[in-house]
């Protein structure tokens, strides 16, 4: 069948040609016989780079040309094992970093397959929920405003439904769809009966039947989009560029200054030029980018572990420098797990409380006698909603639901009060309906003569324009009450005999609804969260409620959480249509509840809280809070109610929807952050030793205390060992104790920069003074050159344990919780025993063994850096009253 044919078919026909059913779907057999013959539902994966093509990349650099051409230089002045030894390096460099890229890559592709989209399809007459590359031609799907697109299919039914499909058209306006069949030949564009991979259902519902998959789709047509798992560059990764850029100047200002004085002092051109050669590669951090996708690779691991998927590398660096957190309530701070506990019939003025918790029907409405008012609100309550409620069973040991909780528990109400609803089901089938949007906040369906209708009460009244002044004060003011309790507010109504067409909105119900009355639902807060707030506080984060619901139901639940403090302010969406951007801008340290917020006003929440320098991180969940998610900093959609529309807008999905994850999520960003922050402090203090060390020979007129090849061996070898491993220390624990680092702050940053003096007077103390005071006992240069060597590297383990932390002692159990460290420690110390000690290599490095006395001598005296730093620890703790583990 060639596809752009299927919408000329009727539903019936394009059925019956895929061997399908309406009602049925597919069965399990047909299933598998078709992902046989068709394959899975994606487009064809981006070319993953062989091991090999990563190794050979390796050379690609400047600073390998460099050395490459002073392996040609050296064997041109007949050093040919210098020149071999060069290459050696070059090889074994390209060998460590191919590995690291190479493991940086897969975790970037292991980050690609979390975030797959799910679809919910009809299989051997069930609904269920399945990946959507499992999805195969004929199997039917149901798709929800929110909800995108996953196959090329033809609509077998449609209700209100629009999808937007700029993304294939470039039609900047949703477009709506419907069964009809359409007999002319029609572009793309118009053929209303058909739905496209790649798009989304903005509004509405569609049921559909899949006529094509994978690069079938007419999006897999599109020959550049294959699945990639190219990322765009972060901050950190801008930063660490441009700070690359900026010490290979001053490399390239030092290689001529060791030249020329080296020159000036008499040193032979081969020796001094490689020395020269050696020192300004050594200088530049040429593993620090692979070792910051690591490191964000390893934090987007540690993140997936804790119920946090992100899809933006860029996410975890941002959320680590958050200074907002804009959240929604229901489900995030709260359960999401709604019972009615209290009911208001409007007119009969009564107050009903029902007993029970939870979805299962135990309990009562405590009424002394059942009236046509509550039982026309119960009907009302039972067609108006989506939800099915879910008796125990051998899957579910207690009551379950399916959809949305809080018309779940209309139903419980209504098996509370005796009703028999699927019987109540029947006798009134739904014609049409329009579904509920957080735009409207409302609901509604068309159930024989009768429209049923609910949502928030302000939406509801304003649409009874029966009802008196007074009554609807009285009313609104019950549902205030209601609210002060922390209870979510529904209104319900309905229209008797309506001749209305629901396609329309609701503007056409004006003046015809009968206002019913008012329905509580009890939402309680989630019991970690109120620790996680206490955790955003101390870590200077400010928690804001932005919620659909009603002002005192939002305020009552943040001020019981602690996230509203005494005197903050609870605006909501009137009220802040009515503000001015200046007054917004100014009040808006104050607000810590948004309520009956418009997804529209959430953009301009991130924009104001934005203006004033914050980091925004806001979650969503609906398809209007795609654009406020792009907006923000960080944008959180929620794994399990999100739709698939948020959860492509956002940078991170919480899998479990629940406040305290984006917190731990937060934790883990400041933890990448800081690890990074201990590798560039311990990469750039062992550059400038050495080069001091260098410096202060020549001036000084020293032989040079090392020779060109152990430079190369100590940066481009032995710190290999240790640089990715100081990425993988486990959190300090006070990661949440601290401010937000702001997203601007130079790499370099103050209490870097204060720690890296003290570092490096202590190391090259150790090293040039060992270097000075066996000069001067006449030991030979070869041997003095090795022992210098050695203090160099010994100063260098010390240091990176030092590194490990700003205040803790080094010398402490914590070194167990990173065994990527002790491994590298281990393997450095095997090298250096082999540079030393192995005449083959040591041949070649210009080392000589060294007497085991003189050994333990060296090890005292590289121990120096440690001693210094546990005592400028000591006081530190001393003045800030820390523990020392
Ligand atoms: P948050 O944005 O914090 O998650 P929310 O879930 O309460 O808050 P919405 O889902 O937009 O926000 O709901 C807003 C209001 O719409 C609710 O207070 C309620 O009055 C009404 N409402 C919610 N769900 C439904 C529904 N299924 N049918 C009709 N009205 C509803």
């Amino acid at each position: 069948m060639i596809d752009n044919q299927w919408y000329q078919l009727k539903t019936e026909e394009v059925i019956e040609k895929l061997n399908s059913n309406e009602n049925v779907g597919l069965n399990f057999h047909q299933v598998q016989a078709l992902q046989k013959t068709f394959g899975l539902n994606q487009l064809p994966e981006g070319k993953q780079r062989s091991i090999f093509s990563i190794f050979i990349h390796q050379f690609l650099s400047p600073l390998i040309y460099l050395l490459i051409i002073a392996a040609l230089i050296a064997v041109f002045l007949g050093d040919y094992k210098d020149a071999l030894v060069i290459i050696i390096v070059v090889v074994l460099n390209s060998l460590i970093g191919a590995f690291q890229e190479g493991k940086a890559e897969k975790s970037l592709a292991a980050l690609k397959k979390l975030t797959h989209l799910k679809t919910r399809v009809l299989r051997d007459k069930e609904e269920k929920e399945i990946d959507a590359y499992d999805l195969v031609p004929g199997d039917i799907i149901l798709l929800n405003a929110g909800d995108a697109i996953p196959s090329d299919a033809r609509v077998i039914s449609a209700s209100n439904a629009r999808v937007a499909e700029a993304a294939l058209t470039g039609e900047s306006l949703p477009v709506e769809k419907s069964s009809a069949v359409i007999i002319k030949k029609t572009s793309l564009a118009d053929r209303k009966n058909m739905v496209y991979a790649g798009t989304h259902i903005t509004s509405g519902r569609l049921k559909v039947i899949v006529t094509s998959i994978g690069k079938d789709n007419e999006i897999g047509k599109i020959a550049h989009l294959t699945t990639s798992t190219k990322q765009s560059k972060t901050q950190l990764e801008l930063k660490i560029h441009q700070f690359g850029k900026k010490i290979a100047i001053v490399s390239v200002i030092l290689f001529i200054l060791v030249l020329v004085i080296g020159l000036i002092r008499g040193i032979a051109f081969n020796e001094i030029f490689m020395i020269a050669v050696s020192q300004m590669v050594s200088l530049v951090p040429e593993g620090l980018p692979v070792a910051l996708t690591i490191a964000l690779a390893v934090g987007v691991q540690r993140m997936a572990k804790k119920g946090t998927v992100v899809r933006k590398l860029s996410a975890v660096e941002t959320l680590g420098s958050t200074t907002i957190i804009c959240t929604d309530k229901t489900g995030t701070l709260t359960k999401n797990e709604m019972t009615v506990t209290k009911i208001y019939l409007a007119l009969s003025d009564q107050e009903i409380n029902v007993e029970g918790v939870g979805y299962e029907p135990n309990g009562k409405l405590l009424v002394t006698s059942s009236s046509a008012e509550l039982d026309q609100m119960l009907l009302a309550l039972i067609l108006c909603n989506d939800s099915t409620l879910i008796p125990p069973d051998e899957s579910h040991a207690q009551w379950s639901i399916l959809g949305d909780p809080t018309e779940a528990a209309l139903l419980t109400l209504a098996l509370k009060a005796g009703i028999d609803i699927t019987q109540l089901k029947k006798a009134h089938p739904r014609i049409s309906e329009i579904p509920f949007d957080s735009e409207t906040k409302m609901m509604c369906t068309k159930n024989g003569s009768s429209v049923y209708i609910k949502g928030a009460p302000e939406e509801l009244l304003s649409l009874a324009g029966f009802l008196k002044t007074d009554k609807k004060n009285k009313i609104l003011n019950k549902a205030q009450e209601m609210a002060d309790q922390a209870l979510r507010v529904l209104a319900v109504g309905y229209i008797p005999n309506a001749h209305i067409d629901l396609e329309k909105s609701y503007s056409f119900f004006q003046d015809q609804v009968i206002f019913l009355g008012l329905v509580g639902q009890l939402d309680p807060p989630r019991d970690e969260v109120k620790r996680s707030v206490k955790r955003c506080l101390e870590a200077g984060i400010r928690p804001v409620m932005v919620t659909g619901d009603h002002k005192a139901t939002g305020l009552t639940i943040a001020k019981s959480l602690g996230i509203s403090k005494p005197n903050d302010l609870a605006v909501d969406g009137a009220e802040l249509e009515l503000m001015s951007d200046k007054e917004l801008h100014e009040k808006i340290d104050t607000i810590s509840v948004f309520a009956r917020v418009h997804p529209a006003q959430k953009m301009r929440i991130v924009n104001t809280f934005q203006e004033k320098g914050n980091i925004v991180a806001m979650t969503g969940d609906g398809v209007n809070d795609a654009p406020a998610l792009v907006k923000a900093n960080v944008g959180v959609a929620m794994g399990m109610t999100g739709t698939e529309v948020a959860k492509e807008a956002a940078k991170i999905v919480i899998t479990d929807d629940n406040f305290s994850t984006i917190v731990a999520a937060i934790a883990e960003g400041r933890l990448v952050y800081q690890n990074i922050k201990k590798l560039l402090l311990f990469l750039f203090v062992t550059s400038i030793d050495e080069v001091i060390v260098l410096f202060l020979a020549l001036i000084s007129g020293y032989p040079p205390p090392l020779a060109a090849v152990q430079i190369l061996w100590i940066n481009l070898v032995a710190e290999g060992a240790l640089t990715i491993n100081l990425i993988m220390e486990p959190a300090e624990g006070d990661e949440m104790k601290r401010s937000p680092v702001p997203i601007n702050e130079p790499l370099l940053n103050s209490p870097l920069l204060k720690r890296i003096p003290l570092m490096v007077i202590a190391s090259v103390t150790s090293t040039y003074g060992w270097f000075i005071y066996r000069t001067s006992m006449d030991v030979p240069m070869n041997q003095v050159q090795t022992e210098t060597f050695t203090v160099l590297i010994l100063s260098q383990w010390f240091n990176v344990l030092n590194c490990r932390s700003e205040t803790r002692s080094a010398l402490s159990w914590s070194l167990l919780k990173n065994p990527y460290l002790i491994g590298g420690l281990a393997l450095a110390n095997v090298m250096q025993f082999l540079v030393i000690y192995w005449r083959p290599l040591g041949s070649f490095f210009h080392t000589v063994p060294i007497p085991m006395t003189e050994f333990f001598k060296v090890g005292m005296v590289s121990s120096l850096v440690l001693w210094v730093e546990e005592i400028r620890k000591y006081f530190i703790r001393k003045k800030q009253k820390m523990p020392s583990a």
